[in-house]
């Protein structure tokens, strides 16, 4: 079983005399430092001027700093920028002001398992993952909870970093539900994993290529999108709120028959190689090499792969039954 650490387990005292740089103000920074200011936390941000969300910070009361003067002038620098942005400036702003005792913290695993940023030896690495967009973050501390995270401490310069994660945790609402103890590699690489095998690459190639068998056979769009695309919701309700049994007794027999006989038929054993392939592309550094070992490249690919995607016929109906039914404008 897990480890998991909850309220009681986390003091907020370790991090109360420290200033703690939020570096960046998007999804994960702006909610965080809101709910760390809250938490009665010394928060300032650092952001780069020309930004769009300098105004924003400085609108919701925070002093906002340039990346590198923040990274000064803090003992806690929280690193929450876009994972791709951080290693260029971690080198450029924020490893010169990296003095003995600091304490860096990051939301993902990802640059440091592999190696892309390379802290010295006497600061502390902590991470705090929480398992929900940044926004939720804030929504759930507002209602006196939080959402669950991911803990974990990849270097304790200090004896400290254990404590300091779980201040961390505790400041935005996450040891409310619960946090659970990890490490940098497994947060890592169970994420990366997840995201292309199941949640967005398998979720998305099962519903497109359910889609096109379906409208290949002459059958109407509109109904092929219903069948394979805005049901997954209904279904994915069902397994979140009570898990697989409970979906299926959602589910009339039929249902339940073919789904149990047939499923397995589609989503096969070949799939599950190609699943630890993929795995072991992830862990052997492959998929970060690619990914990260020229961004330019990297930038350019992805944006072609999103203009294909556009271009797809189920986006087009998708627009079109959404429109109709309320859910997009
Ligand atoms: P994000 O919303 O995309 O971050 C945007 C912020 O980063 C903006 O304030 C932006 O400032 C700043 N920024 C972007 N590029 C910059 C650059 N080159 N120099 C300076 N500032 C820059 O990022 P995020 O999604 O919160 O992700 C932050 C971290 O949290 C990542 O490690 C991610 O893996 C992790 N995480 C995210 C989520 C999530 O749901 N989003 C969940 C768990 C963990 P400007 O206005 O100046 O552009
Ligand atoms: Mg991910």
């Amino acid at each position: 079983m897990a480890i998991i650490y909850k309220d009681e387990d986390a003091n907020l005292s370790i991090l109360k005399d420290k200033t703690i740089a939020v570096i960046g103000y998007g999804s994960q920074g702006k909610h965080q430092a809101l709910n760390m200011r809250d938490s009665g936390l010394n928060v300032i941000i650092g952001l780069r001027k020309e930004g769009k969300s300098w105004n924003m910070a400085e609108e919701d009361g925070f002093k906002v700093y340039e990346i590198s003067e923040a990274s000064k002038i803090s003992d806690f620098i929280a690193i929450l920028i876009p994972d791709v942005e951080q290693p260029r400036i971690y080198e450029k702003e924020i490893a010169p002001y990296l003095t003995k005792g600091k304490i860096l913290g990051f939301a993902h695993g990802f640059n440091i398992h592999f190696g892309l940023i390379r802290p010295p030896n006497y600061v502390d690495v902590i991470m705090v993952a929480p398992k929900s967009p940044g926004v939720r973050v804030r929504e759930e501390f507002l209602k006196g909870y939080g959402v669950p995270a991911l803990v974990a401490v990849y270097q304790d310069a200090t004896g400290y970093a254990w404590e300091e994660a779980l201040a961390w945790a505790k400041a935005i609402g996450s040891t409310k539900p619960g946090v659970i103890k990890t490490t940098f590699k497994e947060e890592t690489e169970t994420d990366l994993f997840g995201e292309q095998c199941v949640l967005v690459g398998g979720l998305m190639e099962l519903i497109k290529k359910g889609f096109e068998v379906l409208i290949e056979n002459g059958y109407q769009p509109e109904l092929a999108y219903f069948e394979v695309l805005n049901e997954t919701k209904l279904i994915m309700d069902l397994i979140h709120q009570g898990g697989i049994e409970h979906m299926l007794k959602g589910v009339s027999d039929t249902a339940k028959y073919g789904g149990l006989v047939y499923g397995p038929k589609v989503i096969d054993d070949h799939v599950k190689r190609n699943m630890y392939k993929i795995l072991e592309n992830v862990t052997s550094g492959n998929f970060a090499k690619e990914w990260m070992g020229d961004p330019e490249k990297s930038r350019k690919k992805l944006n072609e792969l999103m203009s294909e995607i556009q271009k797809h016929p189920i986006e087009k109906t998708g627009k079109e039954v959404r429109r109709l039914m309320g859910i997009e404008k």
